[in-house]
């Protein structure tokens, strides 16, 4: 057995019907599955264990996934079910998102300056969540993002936590994420650096925020390597019509949340404090 963690073992074929695939990160694939008994459908994030044995330190890995999804519990949060071993693989049964990956819809129609005004605050509200609990998810990204169902574009939800740590412990992966996206720090991190910490979150929130102003990312470059040097060095235009043409408070939460020295960046909490938030926080705390 690879997993320390209490595993339903061999079963999950018996108790599952798996339909179809429906995303593929670096590490697992995604199905669509229903649980036989009930006809309640699920995902299933599917780990090949070979392959993680092999490429990703596996076992620390999932145990630690399974270990940040088990501290967690926040509406805009994927939910783990149960965790499954069988001969070749691991299942985690997680809540389906049936609204799919949240840039595929931004791409299709773009959403407005409101929209986009309930959406982070959820996201960050679900952030003040994971950093309440001393965890950090590191690899927030777009394709990491997710909407609950095809009718809403604010219920947003935070899905892989497959580079999740816990705030104080050694961590596993010290130098991760993905160039593009990540924070300065994790890119220069170095062995007796001092660590980096939950700010690295408010950073990739605020890339997060950018790209669905602009429609493109900040760190742009003709190869990896121009992207990653802009990256590290912070280089961010803001010289964009969407920005310049948005609200003072937007411009200048968003630039608040890209400062390249992590101490400069809000906390999740004053982010939810800003004045951008004023209106939707004195309506009310949960925003449909
Ligand atoms: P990896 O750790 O390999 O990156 P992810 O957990 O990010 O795996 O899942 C890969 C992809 O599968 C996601 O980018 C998303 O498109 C899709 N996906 C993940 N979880 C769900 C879910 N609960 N419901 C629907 N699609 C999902
Ligand atoms: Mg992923």
């Amino acid at each position: 057995q690879l997993l320390a963690y209490k595993c339903l073992q061999t079963t999950f074929h018996d108790e599952f019907g798996v339909t179809k695939m429906i995303g593929k990160g670096s590490f697992a694939k995604v199905y669509l599955a229903a649980k036989k008994q009930s006809g309640v459908q699920y995902a299933i994030k599917a780990f090949n264990k070979e392959f993680m044995l092999e490429q990703f330190k596996g076992k620390e890995s999932l145990e630690n996934e399974i270990r940040v999804m088990r501290r967690l519990n926040q509406e805009n949060l994927v939910h783990l079910h149960e965790a499954y071993e069988t001969q070749n693989s691991i299942y985690f049964v997680i809540d389906l998102l049936q609204g799919g990956e949240l840039l595929t819809r931004a791409k299709t129609n773009p959403f407005s300056l409101d929209t986009i005004q309930k959406l982070m605050y959820n996201f960050i509200k679900a952030l003040v969540h994971i950093h309440s609990k001393k965890c950090i998810h590191r690899d927030l990204k777009p394709e990491n993002l997710l909407l609950k169902s095809k009718e809403s574009n604010v219920d947003v939800v935070i899905a892989d936590f497959g580079l999740g740590a816990f705030l104080g412990e050694e961590i596993l992966f010290k130098r991760c994420g993905t160039p593009g996206f990540v924070a300065p720090e994790i890119l220069m991190y170095k062995e007796d650096d001092p660590f980096y910490d939950e700010k690295c979150d408010i950073f990739s929130a605020g890339v997060i925020f950018y790209i669905l102003l602009t429609g493109r990312q900040p760190f742009q470059g003709t190869d990896y390597k121009a992207i990653l040097r802009a990256n590290k060095n912070c280089e961010i235009n803001y010289n964009i019509k969407q920005i310049q043409q948005a609200s003072p408070k937007l411009q200048e939460l968003l630039r608040k949340m890209l400062q390249q020295n992590p101490k400069d960046r809000p906390s999740a909490e004053s982010c939810l404090q800003h004045p951008y938030f004023e209106e939707i926080f004195n309506k009310n705390d949960l925003v449909e």
